[in-house]
């Protein structure tokens, strides 16, 4: 196991204010900054460059992530658009191949248009990506664990490929968080972050990081933040800060919450698979155990009744886990992937990447676990009984198959 993130040294890498002993960070809602001598300030002068709370946020999670430069963005979106601006017209993306629907989005029909090609890989086999790069290979994109289905990719062993052919390799760690994952340390060059998710962890803002390696490159990712002005605002800055606080006590009680529910859907007669890293027949459980130091809060399972009927079922039954999109807040969510985030995914392609009609997600919160189980319990009750399931004309068409 990866080393879990030191707490300590997490709450007191947050600045107290210099100037007044305000324990918590100022928010400094303001646009410019009154200067001494035309180019004589002090380290600010217009908001869109740099803005102290957001200085805090940024030092911060470079701090955590242990990479040179932070930068912080409206949207894990404008994180990925702003690490995509460092290519050049005819240079290529290898990347993860059940991609975040959002960026896939972004790929396919933003950089598509600027000569910026991207092709998809299963990286769980780092083979497959050592054999797909070519010399207009610029940049190697993963997502691990991924969404839904949580696949986990070797960080070191891809990075020491993209290294070796020159390319950078960019990691989004939104579902592990820094509190479980590392990947600068494994050899990765960036990492991203849609902080909507366990960085803020509260549901309550939207938000983007990316941290890099080195110098240089931040300042790149500074310089395209700047010029292109995708900044997050001083009070979401302040909001990501108070999240990151409780970072490590949250995944914590994340990582147990999956672990009993994902326990929990295994015995479940109507359950046929679930899908959580941290399971010993999850297909890459031991590169998870080996990159990560604990196996996250999301938790994914398919219907022995594979049909989006069963599953609109299930999801529309619970009580605590509340049906909506995002993750890594602290209330319990599910939803349908088929129908609700891969919506947009042909069926086929959708079905073949493994996401069932009957998947459902899970974002698992900090309930009490018992509760949650109890919940989900109930809504499996609402399925159909052994003998009604087989009389369904779905249970027929497999027979007739
Ligand atoms: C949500 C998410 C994003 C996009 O982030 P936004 O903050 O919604 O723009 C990117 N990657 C992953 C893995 C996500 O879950």
């Amino acid at each position: 196991m990866s080393q879990a993130l030191n707490a300590t040294h997490l709450i007191h890498s947050i600045p107290c204010d210099p100037l007044t002993g305000a324990l918590s960070v100022p928010i400094f809602q303001t646009s410019t900054f009154v200067q001494e001598a035309p180019g004589i300030n002090k380290g600010y002068d217009y908001a869109r460059s740099g803005n102290p709370t957001r200085s805090a946020l940024e030092n911060l999670i470079a701090t955590l992530e242990q990479g040179a430069v932070g930068s912080a963005f409206s949207s894990g979106l404008a994180a990925i658009d702003a690490v995509v601006k460092l290519l050049q017209s005819g240079d290529e993306i290898l990347a993860v191949d059940d991609i975040y629907g959002g960026a896939f989005r972004q790929f396919s029909q933003i950089w598509s248009k600027f000569g910026i090609r991207v092709r998809y890989v299963d990286t769980t086999d780092a083979a497959n990506v050592l054999d797909a790069i070519t010399d207009q290979t610029k940049l190697v994109w993963l997502e691990t664990p991924t969404n839904p289905t949580l696949k986990v990719s070797d960080i070191a062993a891809i990075s020491r490929i993209a290294q070796a052919r020159g390319c950078l390799l960019c990691v989004d760690n939104t579902f592990a968080s820094p509190a479980l994952q590392q990947p600068l340390r494994l050899g990765a060059d960036i990492v991203i972050h849609s902080a909507t998710k366990y960085l803020g962890g509260h549901s309550d803002l939207i938000a983007g990081i990316v941290v890099t390696k080195t110098k240089e490159l931040g300042e790149q990712i500074r310089f395209i933040q700047n010029a292109c002005g995708a900044i997050l605002a001083p009070h979401d800055s302040w909001l990501v800060i108070r999240g990151i606080e409780t970072l490590p006590l949250r995944v914590e009680k994340h990582c147990s919450n999956a672990t009993a529910v994902a326990n929990f859907l295994l015995l479940h007669p109507q359950v046929t698979q679930v899908f959580y890293p941290g399971l010993k027949g999850h297909g890459n459980h031991d590169i998870a155990a080996q990159q990560q130091s604990g196996f996250g809060g999301i938790v994914s399972f398919t219907l022995r009744n594979d049909t989006e009927e069963a599953a609109k079922s299930v999801v529309c039954n619970t009580r605590l886990f509340k049906l909506a999109e995002s993750l890594g807040g602290v209330k319990s969510l599910c939803c349908h992937p088929a129908t609700m985030t891969h919506k947009s995914i042909p069926a086929e392609r959708r079905r073949s990447g493994g996401v069932a009609d009957s998947l459902i997600r899970l974002s698992v919160g900090l309930e009490n676990a018992n509760d949650l189980i109890a919940d989900l319990q109930q809504a499996l009750e609402s399925l159909k009984t052994d003998d009604e399931f087989a009389a369904s004309p779905h249970h027929k068409a497999i027979l007739a198959a």
